[in-house]
């Protein structure tokens, strides 16, 4: 039986880099062989977005599709469902609908298993599933986390970021607890890192002081740049809108500490 890895990209504050990083690793791993599957988990749908789906809001099947079938017993059909981006990965879109799916989702009977149960059916196909989360700890996210093997959590290098961590690793806890008891967090992924700035190096001091006992911290600090966020606008990763940039080569970094945090047996790595 395939071990599928399915990552979910969790923090409750926006804009740390979440999309950015699950779109660039979901790319990465895909360029690494991998067969990825990207779930964006977000009413937003700036994944969906990113990848070039730009008016997203007009897609009738989404994210809140495959939920609203599980919910109604209804089976989905992912070949209709599943985009296909030209760097190779798979993508599940979302948009506003999701909103009104996770009303439905309180009122069903299992509402935290909803995701897993909707991927269940096609994640044998993948190596790796990551979901894209929205910026809540809100009953997407718990689904998010009740669905996923590991959690990687993107950290702001800024003021304050690390502020609100210690609620988000006791929700990763509770779904541990109670819904996931194998759930791992492969690790806190620093990003958005200026290096002119003193605040940028007190914050990853202070994260690796807070949290290095207990939580990997990949070695891959993602940097600032401007091609980051200028990639996404053309629908492309960061490798192929600017290759030898300094945000390509730290994410194709990132990829590989990922495959080797997430795969544990050695045969598993050297594939
Ligand atoms: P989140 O999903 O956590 O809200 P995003 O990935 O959307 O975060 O990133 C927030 C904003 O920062 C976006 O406009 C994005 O394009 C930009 N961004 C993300 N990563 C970088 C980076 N390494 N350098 C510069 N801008 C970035
Ligand atoms: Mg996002």
């Amino acid at each position: 039986m395939k071990t599928t890895k399915i990552i979910a990209v969790v923090n409750q504050k926006g804009g740390v880099g979440k999309t950015t990083t699950a779109m660039n690793l979901g790319i990465g791993l895909s360029k690494s062989g991998y067969k990825t599957l990207l779930v964006d988990f977000d009413p937003q749908g700036d994944l969906t977005c990113c990848l070039g789906w730009k008016d997203s809001d007009s897609l009738n099947l989404t994210t809140s599709t495959l939920l609203m079938n599980t919910i109604n017993n209804k089976e989905t059909d992912f070949e209709e469902l599943i985009l296909h981006h030209n760097e190779g990965v798979d993508l599940v879109p979302s948009n506003i609908d999701l909103a009104s799916a996770e009303v439905n989702l309180i009122q069903a009977f299992t509402r935290e298993t909803i995701l897993r149960n909707s991927l269940s059916r096609i994640k044998d196909e993948y190596d790796y599933i990551i979901i894209d989360c929205p910026p809540t700890l809100g009953l997407l996210t718990v689904n998010a986390l009740s669905a996923a093997t590991d959690v990687i959590i993107p950290v702001q290098t800024h003021y304050l970021s690390a502020k609100g961590m210690t609620r988000l690793i006791g929700s990763i806890s509770q779904v541990k607890n109670h819904v996931n008891p194998n759930l791992n967090i492969a690790g806190i992924c620093l990003t958005l890192y200026d290096a002119r700035t003193n605040v940028a190096k007190s914050t990853v001091e202070a994260v690796k002081d807070g949290y290095e006992k207990h939580i990997r911290i990949f070695n891959t600090i993602i940097p600032m740049g401007i091609k980051a966020s200028e990639s996404g606008i053309d629908g492309k990763s960061v490798y192929e809108y600017a290759k030898n940039s300094e945000v390509a080569s730290a994410y194709s970094k990132l990829t590989k500490e990922v495959i080797n945090a997430t795969l544990k047996s050695k045969s598993e790595v050297m594939r």
